[in-house]
């Protein structure tokens, strides 16, 4: 009975910090910022949950649920207020993004490569270039992409092969890039390619960074691949054969790609950092309401030490990584450079997403290696957190070059 008693207490207890976790965090965030959080999350309840298991199983790009969204104000929030959209800082934008990647990373990644594609034009474009291209996207549901890693170059981007030569008023783009999200739904692509053939140019020379319209003559789009989870966002390789592009689209200067390119990460790493912890929210989420309900040897499972602590460490990663990724959009909203926090972020959510769901499906036992029960396929989504927008690997050369180089100085 005692025994009994110190299990409920712990599981109150765990309950009970949790709630009291998000109610410190909830008070603190302004109206506004309540009202997104709670549109994105009725809007992840009520239109993505629901619809989640059919776009996995099909593969089938989630447009309607897009154009919702859309309609609703849920994508293009961090568009500049002069361009049609609402100027949402990073933190408001990463409160929605976890919202909706509580009712499916695939959708939401869907959605995410779009702020990746605007990103190096919100950062370095001017203001006809942001006139035309994130103005066009407020206006209509259009989708857009990153286009920068190929098939032998990703953690280094510098070894991208992909080149522009300029020509009079136009620059020729010859190349291939690989596992662009939305690739074959853009309306427009950043990409960046390499205008100095010098193998000695440095990186930060080398590279330039161009928005190209997708119906561009010599664009061609490969097949949608078929990936392990996530898997109704739309990944392709894209081929670009003598495509031409106006000097006007150059972003910056020639040169300035590079640069572009990767400063670009520390706005859209702490989103991606956000997604991984609303998916890991919903592991979290999907156990213990089985572990409530689930009876063995007499009792529910979640009264069983061994399950409850387990919970209690989900529970724990969730609320780390929810902190990891509000410091890093802080960070960067406060103007201050977050490359050390965003890596940070990104990198443990990555990390805990994945050990939470499959802590999650180890809680549903058989059940959970099943598709009819809704953990396994978490468990899938969760891998790409560790990959792309920089492996697990690459965060944590980031992270220790920051470090040192503070100590150092
Ligand atoms: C579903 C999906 C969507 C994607 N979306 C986009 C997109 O929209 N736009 C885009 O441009 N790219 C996109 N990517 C590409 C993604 O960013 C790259 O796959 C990723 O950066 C890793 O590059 P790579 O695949 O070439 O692996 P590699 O760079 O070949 O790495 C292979 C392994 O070696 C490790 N490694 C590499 N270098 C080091 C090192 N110096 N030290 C230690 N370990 C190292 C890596 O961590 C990894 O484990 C996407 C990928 C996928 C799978």
């Amino acid at each position: 009975g005692a025994c009994e008693d110190t299990h409920d207490c712990k599981i109150l207890l765990a309950l009970c910090l949790s709630w009291a976790f998000s109610l410190l965090w909830f008070s603190e965030l302004t109206d506004q910022q309540k009202e997104f959080q709670q549109l994105a999350r009725r809007f992840a309840r009520e239109e993505i949950v629901p619809v989640a298991p059919a776009y996995d199983r099909s593969g089938e790009y989630p447009f309607p649920v897009i154009k919702k969204a859309w309609e609703l104000g849920l994508i293009n929030g961090h568009i500049p207020q002069e361009y049609g959209g609402m100027g949402l800082s990073i933190f408001d934008s990463c409160l929605i993004t976890e919202e909706l990647a509580y009712g499916c990373t695939g959708v939401q990644t869907a959605m995410e490569a779009n702020s990746l594609g605007q990103m190096p034009v919100i950062i370095a474009g001017n203001d006809a270039q942001k006139r035309k291209y994130l103005g066009r996207m407020t206006e209509e549901p259009l989708m857009c992409a990153y286009c920068v890693t190929e098939p032998g170059a990703g953690s280094d981007v510098a070894g991208i092969k992909t080149r522009a030569v300029k020509m009079g008023d136009e620059y020729v783009v010859n190349g291939q890039k690989m596992w662009i999200t939305n690739g074959g739904k853009a309306n427009w692509y950043f990409l960046l390619a390499r205008t100095n053939p010098d193998p000695k140019c440095p990186a930060s020379k080398a590279f330039t960074g161009f928005i190209v319209d997708a119906d561009t003559p010599g664009i061609q789009v490969g097949r949608k691949e078929m990936n392990m989870g996530q898997r109704c966002s739309d990944t392709r390789g894209i081929t670009f054969e003598d495509v031409r592009i106006p000097k006007e689209n150059v972003l910056v200067t020639e040169g300035a790609g590079f640069k572009i390119a990767m400063g670009a990460f520390d706005n859209t790493r702490p989103p991606v950092a956000a997604g991984a912890t609303g998916l890991a929210q919903r592991a979290l989420d999907e156990a213990t309401t089985y572990a409530l309900e689930r009876k063995t040897f007499g009792k529910v499972i979640a009264e069983h030490q061994a399950v409850s602590f387990l919970l209690a460490e989900m529970a724990m990663k969730v609320e780390l990584a929810r902190m990891a990724y509000q410091r890093s959009a802080w960070e960067v909203d406060q103007g201050r450079r977050n490359t050390y926090y965003a890596s940070i972020a990104k990198a443990f959510a990555g990390d805990i997403a994945n050990q939470v769901a499959t802590d999650a499906v180890q809680i549903f036992g058989g059940n959970g290696f099943n598709s009819e029960y809704p953990v396994e396929k978490l468990m899938r989504d969760a891998k790409i957190y560790q990959i792309y927008e920089g492996t697990a690997q690459i965060q944590r050369l980031i992270i220790a070059r920051e470090h040192l180089g503070r100590v150092k100085k």
